[in-house]
């Protein structure tokens, strides 16, 4: 008999995993794939971190957690998970990402620059954004390195006793008197509590969050910058731009030879986990290559590589993270819409907080799953 079962072990399960395990906790954690994998949420090298966050200022405390999080794991782990570039946030004054911004900056007196197009590419010569933009410079931002993460949080939990399963697909769940039994496709096991973490497969596990949850299609590009010194991670910020062709991300040439692009929510496609299509495609290509044509000159060389991942939206964007309301003894960490990864850190100890003191002293109201349900 385990204290608590962790469903699904990607970027929030293996972060929940390490905290339930540190505080003493007997931890099962499952795994239907490898750890890490490309079929989920939490791969593809890098993923964006900052602490003006725009979206709303209840993330900032829980962002600057996160940050002293990753650093105690990079020293448990012993290597390098978080890489501080800084970062822009682009658009014009009226963008929700530059109100907010500037919001989140002055609320938390937060260090900050700001730029207009011409004024950013003297500085940060990759960047040709149009002359009239706003362009904010937050010392602070970075990538996180996604798959060490999880392989670091996988590897502490182990370290502090938890069994680990991969290649473990979990068919179901249900409470009993004195817990939950899980059922597995090689096994049955039970727990006092349960912590579901199944990103992308959510809906598939807990019943009651099907109609809140709709896994999306993403694709990110890899290209070989045609001036690479431009795009170093010294001299070449992540950022988060809103321009007339949509919402897009990036960062500096890590781990492979390419810079790396995305559009947030990509071609708005919804789609089942387990058949969506995989291949990267032209369109998904043209997609990409218009901003980096218009916005990004330098970069816009060969392809290096291509992939696909998932977000998981909720109809607000915000996080779903609470114990269930009919049944306290299982908590959920789902709907992180394209921007959990930076809080994984803290959401896993949230989770243990939940799953082993029933509450947690971290705001989370905004999280709460009743607001999606009208
Ligand atoms: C292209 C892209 C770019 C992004 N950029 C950023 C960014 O820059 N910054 C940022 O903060 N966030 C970003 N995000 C969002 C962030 O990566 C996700 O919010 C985060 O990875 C979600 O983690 P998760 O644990 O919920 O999902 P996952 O990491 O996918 O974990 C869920 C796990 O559950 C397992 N599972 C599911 N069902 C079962 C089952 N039945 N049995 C056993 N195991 C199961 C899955 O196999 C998976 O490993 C991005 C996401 C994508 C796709």
């Amino acid at each position: 008999m385990h204290d608590v079962i962790v469903i699904g072990v990607g970027g929030m399960g293996s972060a929940a995993a390490y905290h339930l395990a540190a505080r003493g906790a007997r931890v099962l954690a499952l795994e239907q794939f490898d750890i890490p994998h490309e079929l989920g949420s939490s791969h593809g090298e890098s993923r964006i971190i900052r602490l003006a966050y725009w979206e709303h200022p209840d993330y900032v405390p829980l962002v600057r957690r996160a940050y002293d999080l990753w650093r105690e794991l990079e020293i448990a782990a012993g290597e390098r998970l978080l890489v501080v570039t800084g970062g822009i946030d682009a658009g014009d004054a009226a963008s929700p990402n530059i109100i907010g911004v500037r919001d989140a900056c002055r609320r938390f007196e937060l260090r900050h620059e700001e730029f207009d197009g011409a004024s950013l590419s003297a500085r940060c010569p990759g960047y040709r954004l149009p002359p009239d933009i706003v362009a904010i410079l937050q010392p602070d931002g970075g990538f996180l390195l996604p798959e060490r993460c999880v392989v670091a949080h996988t590897e502490g939990a182990r370290r502090a006793g938890a069994d680990v399963h991969m290649r473990e697909r979990v068919l179901g769940w249900e409470t009993v008197a004195g817990g939950v039994r899980v059922r597995t496709d090689r096994d049955e096991y039970a727990a006092a509590r349960l912590v579901l973490t199944a990103g992308a497969w959510t809906a598939s596990l807990a019943g009651e969050t099907v109609p809140l949850l709709t896994p999306e299609r993403q694709v990110m590009l890899w290209t070989e910058p045609l001036r690479p010194d431009y795009f170093r991670t010294d001299r070449f910020p992540v950022f988060y731009i809103q321009v007339a062709e949509g919402p897009f991300y990036g960062f500096p040439i890590h781990a492979v030879p390419g810079m790396k692009i995305g559009k947030y929510h990509h071609t708005h496609e919804a789609v089942d986990p387990d058949t969506m299509d995989r291949r990267c495609h032209a369109e998904d290509e043209a997609v990409l290559r218009e901003c980096l044509r218009r916005y990004f000159p330098d970069a816009n060389g060969p392809t290096v590589d291509m992939k696909t991942c998932l977000f998981t939206n909720t109809r607000d964007e915000h996080f779903i993270i609470d114990l269930l309301e009919d049944d306290p003894r299982v908590a959920i960490a789902a709907g992180f819409s394209g921007h959990g990864f930076k809080f994984c850190s803290v959401v896993g100890e949230i989770l243990a907080d939940l799953a082993l003191d029933g509450g947690t002293r971290h705001d989370i109201s905004l999280f709460r799953m009743k607001r999606l349900v009208s």
